[in-house]
């Protein structure tokens, strides 16, 4: 007796083209070093976006599984905060190579799971590994401060980790988000309960596998799976220390309140709403080719896709050229040679990328491309496809400005001179990610002096920042004040001590005891 927990039309559809008895494999729990079946009755069925195929079930975990799971990583932590941070940087070592040499293994299962195609889910995983990487050099960021202070006075600090941390990660990117959580968690000393999305789970099963291989003792790294309820143990759980969270605004907002109001450190990465402005002066070959990329690839489906152009001036003389190229894309499944982009993860976010653009429509805009009802070959009549589908003449207040459509859906707007369009990016919510367009140095100066948005790309449409440095969006994109990855990713994990300390070789002189407060000068 199974309850789908989706309530999903594709269910429905799908479940009538499908036998009930269709054999596949269930999604394991992963906990002190075993993977094994859930003793739920509630499951959620992943399908292949592409086809509907039936992938796997996933599990909700029971209450007693996942505390199972958390108080296999607190036990755990009592000897591996002990271990050698030399040891760990081994096992990131490990790790790395592992990943690299599973990345097609793991591709297959973000294309099979997520949809997107198979060269981008590779890079799905390089984005992810590059983290993996950079934790290899975890002696070094876990250097503290030092500084003899007075006279035979030393301060110094050292980076403790804080416990068991969780992850819950989004559907959109199932190896690169996981693997800027547990990686660099584990390698500062904590232990990890990772929950990637019920979506597709795939990949960091895979992970967690390769982490074992690579040397991470059991109970320092459990996977669990669900919806809302291990949202909900995860956050009020007391041996939970910290979640790092990436996904929606509405899910992100919840976990947020409810984490720190139960004295939890939270960092929640959000939405976004990323601009692009393109300036008259810009390389007009390189600008629409980046857009076009940024815009359509993985189907619209990433944080830092550039879903908004504002065109400057005559800029936008290039529309139709910018359209012609994007209609060239390739839709299909993302195994196929020649790929643009794959399906959207669901029918419910493609029949809401559907209204979203008729809303647009309906309120004005003009629409130059459009990709709903996209004729697909026999074998994907089925999958989620949307096509490239551009929207002109939008304003601020249009609904498909003002909501993220996470479709293959750009919306562009005009504006007069460089200061408009600098307003109107400040104006938005959101601050995830922009870019500029232009072959002019002072404007590009001006442009990121002056633009209020934590990460900015200067002819580069996605400007997600290598590992060296942190993914730093801001304003409406973020909760919390420790961003992911980098020297601030080391900082969410650890916990500073700062010890003060006095050798003297003499004895002390004075029978009298100080009673003000020591000042150390
Ligand atoms: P989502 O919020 O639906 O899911 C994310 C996680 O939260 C999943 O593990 C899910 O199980 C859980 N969840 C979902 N609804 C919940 C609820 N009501 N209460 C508690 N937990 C809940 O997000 P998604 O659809 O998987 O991912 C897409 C979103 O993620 C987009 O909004 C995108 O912009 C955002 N995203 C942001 C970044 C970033 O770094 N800013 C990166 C990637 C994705």
């Amino acid at each position: 007796s199974r309850t789908c927990l989706y309530a999903q039309k594709r269910c429905v559809a799908a479940a009538a083209a499908k036998p009930a008895t269709q054999k596949v494999g269930n999604t394991k729990l992963y906990v002190n070093g075993e993977f094994f079946e859930s003793q739920t009755d509630k499951w959620f069925e992943l399908r292949n976006p592409a086809t509907q195929e039936l992938v796997t079930m996933v599990p909700q975990a029971t209450p007693a599984e996942l505390e199972h799971a958390s108080r296999t990583a607190a036990e755990a932590f009592k000897t591996w905060r002990k271990s050698s941070v030399l040891a760990r940087q081994r096992i990131m070592l490990n790790l790395q190579l592992l990943v690299r040499d599973h990345m097609d293994e793991l591709a297959i299962s973000i294309t099979t799971e997520q949809g997107k195609t198979f060269a981008d889910a590779k890079g799905d995983v390089l984005r992810g590994l590059q983290v993996v990487e950079n934790a290899c050099g975890i002696p070094s960021l876990l250097m503290g401060e030092q500084l003899p202070v007075a006279t035979d006075m030393d301060t110094f600090t050292i980076r403790e980790p804080l416990g068991v941390v969780a992850g819950i990660a989004p559907f959109n990117f199932p190896a690169m988000i996981p693997l800027w959580m547990f990686p660099l968690a584990i390698a500062t000393g904590n232990t990890c309960v990772m929950k990637p999305s019920e979506r597709d789970p795939g990949a960091m099963m895979l992970l967690a596998k390769l982490a074992e291989q690579a040397g991470v003792p059991k109970g320092v790294l459990n996977v669990v799976h669900g919806g809302v309820d291990t949202v909900n143990f995860l956050c009020d759980d007391p041996a939970v220390k910290a979640i790092s969270f990436v996904g929606s605004d509405h899910a992100g907002k919840y976990i947020f309140a409810r984490g720190t109001a139960n004295g939890k450190r939270v960092q929640a990465n959000l939405g976004a709403k990323n601009h692009g402005v393109i300036m008259p002066d810009a390389n007009k070959n390189h600008t629409l080719n980046q857009l076009v990329g940024a815009a359509f690839g993985a189907a619209g489906q990433r944080c830092m896709a550039l879903s908004t152009a504002v065109f400057v001036g005559k800029a936008k003389d290039w529309l139709p050229e910018l359209v012609e190229r994007a209609a060239k894309l390739k839709v299909t499944g993302g195994f196929e040679k020649g790929a643009d982009l794959g399906p959207m993860i669901t029918s419910q976010a493609k029949e809401r990328c559907h209204q979203l653009i008729q809303s647009g429509v309906d309120e004005g805009a003009t629409l130059l491309l459009d990709g709903r009802n996209i004729k697909m070959a026999e074998k994907y009549k089925d999958g989620n496809f949307v096509g490239p589908t551009i929207l002109s003449g939008v304003t601020p207040s249009m609904k498909c400005y003002t909501e993220e459509i996470f479709g293959p859906v750009l919306v562009c707007l005009f504006a007069e001179t460089l200061d408009d369009a600098i307003k109107m990016v400040n104006s938005n919510p959101y601050g995830n990610g922009t870019a500029i367009f232009t072959n002019s140095g002072a404007i590009a100066r001006k442009f990121t002096e002056q633009i209020d948005v934590g990460q900015v790309g200067v002819n580069v449409p996605i400007p997600v920042p290598l590992p060296m440095f942190s993914f730093t969006g801001s304003r409406g994109s973020i909760q919390g004040d420790l961003n992911f990855y980098g020297k601030s990713g080391v900082q969410f994990y650890t916990s500073t001590k700062t010890i003060t300390q006095l050798w003297r070789h003499e004895d002390a002189t004075s029978s009298q005891a100080d009673v003000n407060m020591p000042t150390q000068h």
